[in-house]
Protein backbone atom coordinates (compact mmCIF):
# COMPACT_ATOMS: atom_id res chain seq x y z
CA UNK A 1 0.00 0.00 0.00
CA UNK A 2 1.04 3.29 -0.49
CA UNK A 3 2.89 5.66 2.40
CA UNK A 4 3.43 9.14 2.85
CA UNK A 5 5.57 11.15 5.13
CA UNK A 6 3.50 13.54 8.04
CA UNK A 7 4.93 15.39 10.64
CA UNK A 8 3.14 16.94 13.51
CA UNK A 9 5.38 20.20 13.02
CA UNK A 10 6.60 21.90 16.03
CA UNK A 11 3.49 24.51 16.83
CA UNK A 12 1.79 20.87 16.85
CA UNK A 13 3.93 19.07 19.01
CA UNK A 14 4.33 22.47 21.29
CA UNK A 15 0.63 22.81 21.76
CA UNK A 16 -0.21 19.36 22.92
CA UNK A 17 -1.91 18.42 19.91
CA UNK A 18 0.18 15.58 18.88
CA UNK A 19 -2.61 13.08 20.46
CA UNK A 20 -5.25 14.69 18.64
CA UNK A 21 -4.20 14.54 15.53
CA UNK A 22 -2.57 10.71 15.83
CA UNK A 23 -6.43 10.32 16.80
CA UNK A 24 -8.12 11.39 13.94
CA UNK A 25 -5.23 9.58 12.00
CA UNK A 26 -5.69 6.47 13.38
CA UNK A 27 -9.66 7.12 13.14
CA UNK A 28 -9.45 7.17 9.31
CA UNK A 29 -7.91 3.94 9.54
CA UNK A 30 -4.44 4.53 8.51
CA UNK A 31 -1.31 2.81 9.77
CA UNK A 32 1.55 3.79 12.07
CA UNK A 33 4.18 2.18 10.34
CA UNK A 34 6.81 4.06 12.06
CA UNK A 35 7.18 6.98 14.60
CA UNK A 36 10.00 8.86 15.59
CA UNK A 37 10.81 12.68 17.72
CA UNK A 38 13.17 14.56 15.82
CA UNK A 39 15.02 17.84 16.34
CA UNK A 40 15.89 18.54 13.18
CA UNK A 41 19.55 20.22 11.53
CA UNK A 42 19.30 23.00 8.95
CA UNK A 43 20.61 20.36 6.56
CA UNK A 44 17.61 17.98 7.16
CA UNK A 45 15.51 21.18 6.37
CA UNK A 46 17.52 22.36 3.43
CA UNK A 47 16.52 19.02 1.89
CA UNK A 48 13.02 18.47 3.01
CA UNK A 49 12.34 22.44 1.66
CA UNK A 50 14.57 22.22 -1.38
CA UNK A 51 11.32 23.38 -3.53
CA UNK A 52 11.31 26.29 -1.20
CA UNK A 53 14.31 28.23 -1.19
CA UNK A 54 14.43 31.69 -2.04
CA UNK A 55 11.01 32.21 -1.18
CA UNK A 56 10.02 35.27 1.22
CA UNK A 57 9.16 32.52 3.84
CA UNK A 58 11.93 29.99 3.20
CA UNK A 59 14.21 31.52 5.89
CA UNK A 60 11.50 31.76 8.84
CA UNK A 61 10.28 28.20 8.18
CA UNK A 62 13.74 27.53 8.33
CA UNK A 63 13.59 28.75 11.97
CA UNK A 64 10.42 27.65 12.81
CA UNK A 65 10.99 23.93 12.11
CA UNK A 66 13.96 24.51 14.40
CA UNK A 67 12.12 26.07 17.40
CA UNK A 68 11.09 22.25 18.88
CA UNK A 69 11.31 18.80 17.63
CA UNK A 70 8.68 17.51 15.51
CA UNK A 71 6.91 14.29 15.37
CA UNK A 72 7.88 12.13 12.29
CA UNK A 73 5.52 9.71 11.03
CA UNK A 74 5.76 6.97 8.14
CA UNK A 75 2.25 6.57 7.43
CA UNK A 76 0.58 4.14 5.10
CA UNK A 77 -3.17 3.04 3.58
CA UNK A 78 -5.27 3.04 0.19
CA UNK A 79 -4.74 6.33 -0.92
CA UNK A 80 -3.11 7.59 1.85
CA UNK A 81 -1.25 10.93 0.38
CA UNK A 82 -4.30 12.08 -1.24
CA UNK A 83 -6.40 11.45 2.24
CA UNK A 84 -3.85 13.20 4.92
CA UNK A 85 -3.67 16.00 3.02
CA UNK A 86 -7.67 16.19 2.74
CA UNK A 87 -7.51 15.25 6.79
CA UNK A 88 -4.92 18.32 7.16
CA UNK A 89 -7.19 20.32 5.55
CA UNK A 90 -5.55 23.84 3.21
CA UNK A 91 -2.16 25.65 3.85
CA UNK A 92 -3.88 28.89 5.73
CA UNK A 93 -5.57 27.65 8.77
CA UNK A 94 -7.40 30.59 8.50
CA UNK A 95 -10.14 29.37 5.54
CA UNK A 96 -8.78 25.39 6.61
CA UNK A 97 -12.36 23.93 6.01
CA UNK A 98 -13.58 23.32 9.77
CA UNK A 99 -13.81 19.46 10.04
CA UNK A 100 -10.03 19.30 9.12
CA UNK A 101 -6.80 19.16 11.22
CA UNK A 102 -5.88 22.83 10.15
CA UNK A 103 -8.97 23.96 10.23
CA UNK A 104 -10.22 23.25 13.77
CA UNK A 105 -7.25 23.62 15.38
CA UNK A 106 -5.10 25.86 13.52
CA UNK A 107 -4.63 29.66 14.08
CA UNK A 108 -3.32 32.60 11.71
CA UNK A 109 -0.69 33.95 14.19
CA UNK A 110 0.12 36.74 11.87
CA UNK A 111 3.66 35.38 11.18
CA UNK A 112 6.22 35.02 8.55
CA UNK A 113 5.53 31.38 8.51
CA UNK A 114 2.08 29.81 8.81
CA UNK A 115 2.10 27.37 11.64
CA UNK A 116 -0.45 25.33 10.48
CA UNK A 117 0.45 21.95 12.56
CA UNK A 118 1.25 19.54 9.83
CA UNK A 119 3.06 18.34 7.26
CA UNK A 120 1.74 15.66 4.49
CA UNK A 121 3.79 14.53 1.25
CA UNK A 122 1.85 15.56 -1.72
CA UNK A 123 2.93 12.75 -4.04
CA UNK A 124 4.48 9.53 -4.30
CA UNK A 125 7.87 10.76 -5.29
CA UNK A 126 7.88 13.72 -2.31
CA UNK A 127 6.57 10.67 0.00
CA UNK A 128 9.86 8.43 -1.12
CA UNK A 129 12.27 11.68 -1.40
CA UNK A 130 10.81 12.78 2.56
CA UNK A 131 10.55 9.29 3.99
CA UNK A 132 14.37 8.94 3.12
CA UNK A 133 15.28 12.64 4.86
CA UNK A 134 13.57 11.72 7.86
CA UNK A 135 13.39 8.20 8.55
CA UNK A 136 17.25 7.24 7.67
P1 LIG B 1 0.00 22.57 1.22
O1 LIG B 1 0.82 21.85 0.18
O2 LIG B 1 -1.27 21.95 1.59
O3 LIG B 1 -0.07 24.03 0.94
P2 LIG B 1 2.30 22.30 2.64
O4 LIG B 1 2.65 22.22 4.08
O5 LIG B 1 2.78 21.21 1.77
O6 LIG B 1 0.79 22.45 2.57
P3 LIG B 1 3.90 24.13 1.12
O7 LIG B 1 3.37 24.97 0.05
O8 LIG B 1 4.76 22.96 0.76
O9 LIG B 1 2.72 23.72 2.06
O10 LIG B 1 4.71 25.09 2.10
C1 LIG B 1 5.43 24.53 3.16
C2 LIG B 1 5.14 25.30 4.42
O11 LIG B 1 5.63 26.63 4.28
C3 LIG B 1 3.67 25.48 4.75
O12 LIG B 1 3.12 24.39 5.42
C4 LIG B 1 3.71 26.71 5.61
O13 LIG B 1 4.17 26.38 6.93
C5 LIG B 1 4.76 27.53 4.92
N1 LIG B 1 4.18 28.40 3.90
C6 LIG B 1 3.79 28.06 2.65
N2 LIG B 1 3.34 29.10 1.96
C7 LIG B 1 3.45 30.16 2.80
C8 LIG B 1 3.15 31.55 2.70
N3 LIG B 1 2.66 32.09 1.58
N4 LIG B 1 3.40 32.32 3.76
C9 LIG B 1 3.89 31.82 4.89
N5 LIG B 1 4.21 30.52 5.06
C10 LIG B 1 3.99 29.71 4.05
Amino acid sequence: TEQTLVLVKPDGVARGLTGAILARIEAKGYSLVDIRLVDPDRERLEQHYAEHEGKPFYEPLLEFMMSGPSVAIRLAGNRVIEGFRSLAGTTDPTTAAPGTIRGDFGRDWGLAVQQNLVHGSDSVESANRELAIWFD
